[in-house]
């Protein structure tokens, strides 16, 4: 099976929806031609339902979730999260998480409690975004959701932590920032790993780009081959067989 899907990005950033199109087509080009968009607040989450986005329901999935760190997230928005849910518009919830860049702990753990019981209740994956909170995190899931699923975003932690983290049915996805070579070989054997971009943020700094593209999920891909000595078709398939077993992705 030769899809190529990149499991975290941001198409409702405007620096991509000004340019849909034309990312959506350089991202074919190379290969790339399917996406799990990530939309974080109230605006976002209108953006998934307009023909634009709907007419390309095929390839495009969305996840949606109140972020930790975000400069638009507010809470009020949890009340759209609901219909989205029960309009069926999204596949996972997220990114949600923890974020040390922010002195609001107490929030930021209210928040991620409320969404994870959502997921739970709606029978959906989560998309966890994590800065510097590991172990708060690990504490709140070991005490409250020890079963969730889903993937640990942008994950760039220790071998310490992915032992940690490999215990939940979680999975540990790579883009342009990952973590040192010895943990990357530890996920690739693991097995349980995802790929994406992140675009527009997480600019490979190699490229030169103002910002992130769809396109270089390849590049992101190939760094990953080289340095777990893995044939990049190999890690395609696999990644493609646990978005299969993790979301109701709808590829056939
Ligand atoms: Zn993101």
């Amino acid at each position: 099976m030769n899809i190529f899907i990149d499991v975290h990005c941001h198409l409702a950033d405007s620096r991509i929806a000004a340019n849909l199109e034309q990312e959506l087509a350089e991202a074919k080009k190379a290969g790339v031609d399917h996406f799990i968009s990530s939309a974080l607040c109230n605006e976002e989450f209108e953006l998934i339902q307009l023909p634009k986005f709907q007419k390309l329901r095929k390839f495009i999935k969305w996840s949606a979730g109140i972020h930790p760190y975000y400069e638009k997230t507010d809470e009020n928005d949890f009340q759209s999260l609901i219909r989205l849910c029960d309009d069926k518009q999204i596949i996972a919830i997220g990114e949600i998480g923890l974020d040390k860049r922010k002195d609001n702990f107490e929030w930021q753990k209210k928040i991620l409690l409320t969404q994870l019981d959502l997921a739970k209740n709606y029978d959906l994956p989560v998309i966890f975004h994590t800065v510097k909170q590991y172990y708060e995190l690990d504490k709140i899931l070991k005490n409250n959701f020890p079963k969730v699923r889903g993937f640990l975003h942008a994950f760039n932690a220790s071998q310490e932590i992915f032992e940690i983290f490999k215990k939940y049915d979680l999975g540990f996805s790579l883009n342009a920032k990952p973590p040192k070579d010895e943990v990357i070989c530890a996920i690739i054997k693991h097995g349980f790993y995802f790929f994406e971009t992140d675009a527009p943020y997480m600019r490979p700094r190699e490229l030169n780009e103002d910002f992130n593209h769809l396109k270089n999920l390849v590049w992101v891909v190939k760094q990953i081959s080289q340095k777990a000595n893995t044939n990049l078709e190999a890690l395609k398939e696999k990644q493609y067989k646990n978005v299969c077993d993790m979301f109701d992705f709808g590829v056939h």
